[in-house]
């Protein structure tokens, strides 16, 4: 399993098992789901997870090893995205596997590691003891929102929850979603399309109301792409085939231009270097 990855807004992955279920509208075209089936990994849904090898799990102590290069490399620190084919919070998995992975993060403090999920419900509940008052300083804390109903729901949970970042995957962006009511916001927006086949629409209008409302808000956007062509703005206006579009806004799926600009933002943090 690749531990390198395509992902703009991070570095990393780590996968400290596989296996999931579909809980909302944004997972039904899966990615991880496509992966499972290709692979052969393991069987999505409600069945056994699999847990990643010994020698898997030994790879982010090589990348914290490593930290101060790549800090000097690149003017900052490393960031893990666990997890791109399971879901960190899910309560099928055993619990010892958690707390597994909390002592890794723990032993890894150079590591700044973006922990993703759709049940932050089950967040609060599964920290480990000594997550504190103001959560660990290396843990990015975030849950995926693909509209409105799903930002609402999630966000009055996460609020509650300690983190010294935490951030809302917006994608796949399947409705609208405005952040400009009472909140709780996040520090950091990550804002994509949907891509692949049966990928579903998302509208100019979304991306440029939720990022008038990330700039009033003082939440860092990361606008990761259009999905596909057809949704990027700019086919529209040059009038172009989807083939042309790729030699002239090439970032991210189906381009990543908002106005002629890249959108990529980084939340402060107390490590930022
Ligand atoms: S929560 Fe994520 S990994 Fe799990 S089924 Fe949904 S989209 Fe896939």
């Amino acid at each position: 399993m690749a531990d390198t990855t395509q992902i703009e807004w991070t570095d990393r992955t780590f996968n400290p098992w596989t296996g999931c279920t579909k809980i909302s509208p944004g997972c039904d075209n899966c990615y991880a789901e496509g992966w499972s089936k290709r692979s052969g990994h393991v069987k999505w849904g409600n069945n056994p997870r699999k847990r990643t090898t010994d020698a898997y799990w030994k790879a982010p102590l090589a990348w914290e090893r490593d930290a101060k290069a790549f800090e000097a490399r690149f003017g900052r620190r490393q960031r893990v995205f666990c997890a791109s084919l399971a879901d960190v919070f899910d309560n099928q998995v055993d619990p010892s596997w958690r707390a597994d992975l909390f002592d890794l993060i723990r032993l890894t403090p150079s590591l700044d590691w973006q922990l993703l999920t759709k049940r932050p419900q089950n967040i609060k509940k599964m920290l480990p003891d000594s997550w504190g008052a103001l959560g660990w300083p290396n843990v990015w804390l975030g849950f995926t929102a693909e509209d409105q109903k799903r930002y609402d729901e999630r966000a009055a949970v996460m609020g509650k929850v300690p983190a010294s970042v935490w951030f809302v995957s917006y994608e796949p962006a399947i409705g609208p979603l405005r952040l400009n009511g009472k909140g709780p916001f996040p520090n950091w927006l990550i804002i994509g399309g949907e891509s692949g086949p049966g990928a579903r629409a998302m509208e100019p209008q979304w991306v440029s109301d939720v990022l008038d409302d990330c700039r009033r808000g003082g939440i860092a956007p990361f606008f990761k792409q259009w999905g596909q062509y057809e949704n990027n703005p700019l086919t529209g206006q040059l009038q172009l085939p989807k083939a042309d579009m790729k030699g002239i806004d090439p970032h991210g799926k189906g381009g990543g231009l908002v106005g002629g600009q890249i959108v990529r933002e980084f939340p402060v943090c107390g490590h930022a270097a």
